[in-house]
């Protein structure tokens, strides 16, 4: 199993969910038991010994990976969540996205400032929500911030958007978004 194999295997669905949108199905690379281990394992070697003790999964997508990796990291899970999901009290973080606000919360208790957080989602293309994600985070005190996505789209500089507000991005894959 290679980087390679795993990308040939991420459907694209052109149009979806609206016109000129190429929708990256991740769906095909979790439903092989070959491709879901690879990553799994790719991840883990990727944040091993970094002392990470909560990994933070960014609703819906960020959901499916990060329990498992945090099993192997020996961490906990940490959701954001879309605005009123959550039962307990929260903080919560807004940011401009396509059409109007849109707003994520943590819990107000989820992390303290000496926790070694990793935040993760499916994939990476503006950087709006992970930068949100950040803030959410950061607000909570926690110093020691890494953040991973599984995919990159190539060509939304996400990377270097998030690089400006001090962010580094480690990504599984990159894909060009028109791929
Ligand atoms: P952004 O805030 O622009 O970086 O968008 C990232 C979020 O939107 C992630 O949670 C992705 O799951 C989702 N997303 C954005 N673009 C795509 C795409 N082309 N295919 C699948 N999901 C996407």
């Amino acid at each position: 199993m290679t980087i390679e194999q795993l990308k040939q295997d991420v459907r694209n669905v052109p149009d979806f969910p609206k016109k000129g949108i190429q929708f990256k199905d991740i769906t095909t690379i979790i439903d092989k038991p070959e491709d879901l281990r690879f990553m799994i394992d790719r991840l883990t070697e990727m944040y091993r010994d970094k002392g990470i003790t909560k990994v933070v999964g960014i609703e819906s997508r960020g959901f499916i990976m990060a329990p498992a990796l945090a099993v192997n990291l020996g961490a906990g899970f940490v959701p954001i969540r879309k605005h009123g999901k959550l039962p307990y009290e929260t903080i919560e973080v807004s940011y401009e996205k396509e059409y109007g606000l849109d707003t994520i919360q943590i819990h107000k208790d989820a992390l303290s400032p000496d926790d070694i957080v990793l935040i993760h989602d499916d994939i990476l293309a503006t950087g709006g929500s992970m930068l949100a994600a950040v803030e959410l985070v950061r607000k909570l005190g926690v110093k020691h911030i890494y953040v991973n996505c599984l995919i990159e789209l190539i060509g939304l500089n996400g990377q270097q958007f998030l690089a400006k507000h001090g962010i580094e991005t480690e990504c599984l894959m990159g894909i060009e978004v028109d791929e």
